[in-house]
């Protein structure tokens, strides 16, 4: 079984796995880092990429790989990325799929994941491109398809069956929102587990992976769409809330991906997202679309949070 190679041990945060506070031992250092301003891909952007790369990029041939052109020390690759060329160069893209905040390219018996820290760009020969990059893609037709990361993620090189990162496993098996098996149901039992109820709606909504795709992004939208605040505890909500958070989850994230994403993030041709984030950088300060009192913005559990005083009391 392929091993990462950078880093070698990976140690998360007890309140998030990608996002938020988050830890890593790499080697003899050890890197703290502060998730405040770091912009994620969650599973709206990552719906709205993996269409994107089935209209762009689906059915090309790969003509040559670089790999890890701009040295990232927070760049995660399968085994050693030069072999990431032998892997897949000649062989052609079938399908991309979205899973929570990763992007999976299948490409023939290998496949390709992108998780939620990296910033994909597809351009055609003489575009415009990105400085820096952790892989380059160019197809026979002289497009190229980009991978930069942020301040962190994956690109995941792999044989089905043969690697398994903990965090995009349970991506895989968990239902995510928009899927079948997140019925009202499931989501209220979740919430009426006994170890849930001394957790807030952000901790509840966004840590542990319990929603694969939902992170700290979305979660402002959804929470002012069912009238929640961030801080308040599962222990007071009542029926009408619980069901208020389920089906504003639900209907924040198919609003996001129908409208190409959030407007604080990018799609895959380099366009901001067409959705207007409610609550977000963008709108703090500004009256609140429902009554107009002016939005807030807080540190909350190594983040930010983005709620009207007056719709989600605390
Ligand atoms: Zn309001």
């Amino acid at each position: 079984m392929a091993e990462a190679v950078a880093p070698g041990k990976k140690e998360y945060g007890s309140e998030s796995v990608f996002g938020l506070a988050f830890f890593m031992v790499e080697n003899a250092g050890i890197y703290t880092l502060n998730m405040r301003r770091c912009e994620m891909i969650e599973l709206p952007e990552a719906m709205v990429l993996a269409k994107q790369c089935n209209q762009a990029i689906a059915g090309k041939k790969i003509e040559e790989i670089l790999v890890n052109q701009s040295p990232h020390k927070l760049a995660w690759f399968v085994g050693d990325p030069e072999d990431y060329a032998k892997k897949l160069a000649g062989k052609t893209i079938e399908k991309a799929s979205a899973i929570a905040g990763f992007v999976e390219l299948k490409i023939e018996d290998v496949r390709l994941a992108f998780s939620d820290g990296v910033q994909l760009l597809y351009a055609q020969q003489g575009e415009q491109f990105p400085k820096k990059h952790q892989l380059l893609i160019r197809f026979m037709d002289h497009s190229f398809l980009a991978a930069s990361i942020r301040m962190y993620g994956g690109i995941w090189c792999f044989d089905p069956g043969e690697w398994g990162n903990e965090y995009y496993k349970i991506a895989k098996v968990k239902p995510s929102p928009l899927a079948e098996g997140f019925s009202e149901d499931y989501f209220l039992k979740m919430m009426a587990n006994e170890k849930m109820l001394k957790l807030s709606a952000k901790a509840f909504l966004a840590t542990e992976q319990r929603i694969p795709g939902l992170g700290n992004g979305i979660l402002q939208d959804i929470l002012f769409e069912a009238g929640i605040h961030p801080k308040r505890k599962l222990n007071t909500f009542s029926m009408k809330e619980k069901r208020a958070l389920y089906h504003g989850s639900l209907a924040v994230i198919k609003a996001m991906a129908e409208q190409n994403g959030r407007d604080t993030e990018k799609d895959l041709f380099g366009n901001p997202g067409g959705y207007g984030t409610a609550m977000s950088r963008k709108t703090v300060g500004q009256p609140c679309p429902k009554c107009g009192d002016l939005i807030r913005k807080e540190a909350y559990m190594g983040g930010s949070i983005y709620y009207c005083p007056s719709c989600q009391k605390e």
